[in-house]
């Protein structure tokens, strides 16, 4: 059954039920107020009977005075004072013989109540004469050796009829409102359950396709849709699943980016190495410069390639941070090595590389990665580096290390500091032909900073050119000894 039939009858059924509870104990209440009225009513006309033959001190019958006052009772002419419409009253002897009526009763007799004695003398109970119910209160009435046994009868027509008046307007109001409530509750639940389906509707019409279209605007996912822009529980819900889809929209971009970029850089070298190669097939015979030439770039090449698969590989395995074996390491030794790694390369174009340390900074990591993500922040301030020098630099603060490389090189354009992390971006295209590269190395270097806990920025360097800076969560490990 769906949740929307479940609210509906549920509700339906809860409301039903209480309404009904209501009504019976409304008409139960209502029965019992008449009923006492009808009591009261009869028990006056009762004790006004009694009082009256009380009060009568003469004798009836001169033939049996022990008779008292209740052979006043005895009489039927006595009795026409209660006959109406409302009292109907008999008076039997004390063992149940009819003796006198009022003419009301005609020619039907009150039968005698067996419940009624000396011991127990007043009862109350409905007696049905001809097609007619009455309330009757019996009284057992005690004179010397001589008893009498008055029934007053009161019809319960008009209480009935009111009575059951009162309980076909109850049945109209109630059937009523149970509709009312049958019909609200589907409504009710319907509203509440509407937007529900059309999310789930939404979210079956999403493809990879809308997802990407999704990325990178805040209306993505359920578009030209008014859930997200609902206040309530719906609303949220869309809400967050809208962001979750442009969180995995833009994933995917970047996903499809990366094998279109990678697709890209690796066709180049490859396809130099294949014209070379044919070349050779060729020419190699003929021509000694032709095969030396076609040999060295394809080298050249072939070496490009490998090296921007490893980055890749480094890039992926970064990706995958918490597969990372981590052990304490020393930043400053890391760092100090790398430096002496690139000395040959800087002294080749006269460049001053220089190492310092303030401290000595333990971090958490793998010692290639690290010395990888140093590697090619120096080998990148060496290559973009006409003349001048370049410094690596660690250090600490409370919390982090850090390791800076900085130069005295062209530096990084203000909006291009963003851009360069990214993988295959190369800044100023002119300048990036005339130098080797991949456009992979600042992504690793960002990819391994954060596997790490740590980020990487850029800023200018004192000399005008760039500098790098990586900051990495510090360890503090007061007894190890790692120099
Ligand atoms: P690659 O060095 O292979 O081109 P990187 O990702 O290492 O790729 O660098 C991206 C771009 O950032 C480079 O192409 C270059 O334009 C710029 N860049 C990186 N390091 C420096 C630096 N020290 N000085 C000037 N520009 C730099």
């Amino acid at each position: 059954m769906s949740l929307k039939w479940r609210i509906a009858l549920g509700y339906s059924a809860l409301l039903i039920v209480a309404m009904t509870v209501m009504s019976g104990i409304i008409v139960w209440r209502f029965q019992q107020i008449l009923y006492n009225q009808a009591q009261t009513s009869v028990n006056a006309t009762m004790k006004a009977i009694v009082q009256f033959a009380q009060q009568s001190t003469t004798p009836f019958s001169l033939e049996d005075s022990s008779l008292g006052t209740l052979q006043f009772l005895f009489n039927s002419a006595n009795l026409t004072t209660w006959n109406s419409a409302n009292s109907y009253v008999q008076v039997d002897s004390g063992d149940g013989y009819p003796l006198a009526k009022t003419a009301n009763l005609g020619g039907l007799t009150i039968p005698p109540n067996p419940k009624v004695s000396p011991v127990h003398d007043v009862a109350f109970r409905e007696v049905t004469l001809g097609a007619r119910s009455f309330l009757v209160e019996d009284r057992y009435l005690q004179e010397g050796v001589n008893a009498a046994v008055i029934h007053v009868a009161e019809p319960l027509d008009t209480l009935q009829r009111t009575f059951s008046r009162a309980r076909e307007a109850i049945v109209i109001v109630l059937v009523g409102a149970v509709g009312a409530v049958v019909i609200f509750s589907i409504v009710f639940a319907s509203q509440a359950t509407t937007p529900i389906n059309e999310l789930s509707r939404e979210m079956r019409e999403i493809s990879s396709d809308r997802l990407a279209l999704a990325a990178g605007s805040f209306d993505g996912g359920l578009r030209g849709n008014a859930l997200p822009r609902r206040r309530d529980e719906i609303g949220r819900l869309a809400k967050s699943f809208n962001d979750l889809l442009n969180r995995l929209g833009e994933a995917f971009a970047r996903e499809r980016q990366f094998i279109s970029d990678a697709s890209h850089e690796l066709k180049t070298p490859l396809t130099s190495i294949n014209a070379n190669a044919q070349m050779l097939l060729r020419w190699a015979d003929q021509d000694r410069t032709i095969r030396r030439e076609s040999l060295e770039t394809i080298v050249r090449e072939s070496a490009d390639l490998a090296g921007m698969v490893n980055g890749m590989l480094t890039l992926a395995k970064a990706d995958r941070g918490d597969e990372i074996p981590k052990e304490p390491l020393s930043l400053a030794q890391i760092a100090s090595e790398v430096t002496q790694n690139g000395a040959s390369r800087a002294a080749e174009k006269q460049i001053d590389l220089r190492f310092e340390h303030e401290g000595t900074p333990i971090v958490y990591g793998d010692a290639n990665l690290l010395r990888q993500m140093i590697g090619n922040l120096v080998d990148n301030a060496v290559k973009f580096t006409e003349r001048g020098r370049v410094d690596v630099r660690v250090g600490e603060n409370r919390n982090a290390a850090w390791v800076e490389v900085a130069d005295s090189g062209p530096g990084i354009a203000e909006e291009e500091r963003d851009r360069i992390f990214e993988r295959f971006y190369r800044a100023d295209k002119a300048r990036s032909r005339s130098v080797p590269g991949t456009g992979l190395g600042l992504a690793i270097v960002r990819s391994i900073a954060r596997v790490h806990g740590g980020e990487a920025s850029v800023g200018r360097s004192a000399g005008g050119g760039a500098a790098f800076r990586v900051l990495l969560p510090r360890v503090k490990l007061p007894f190890t000894d790692l120099s």
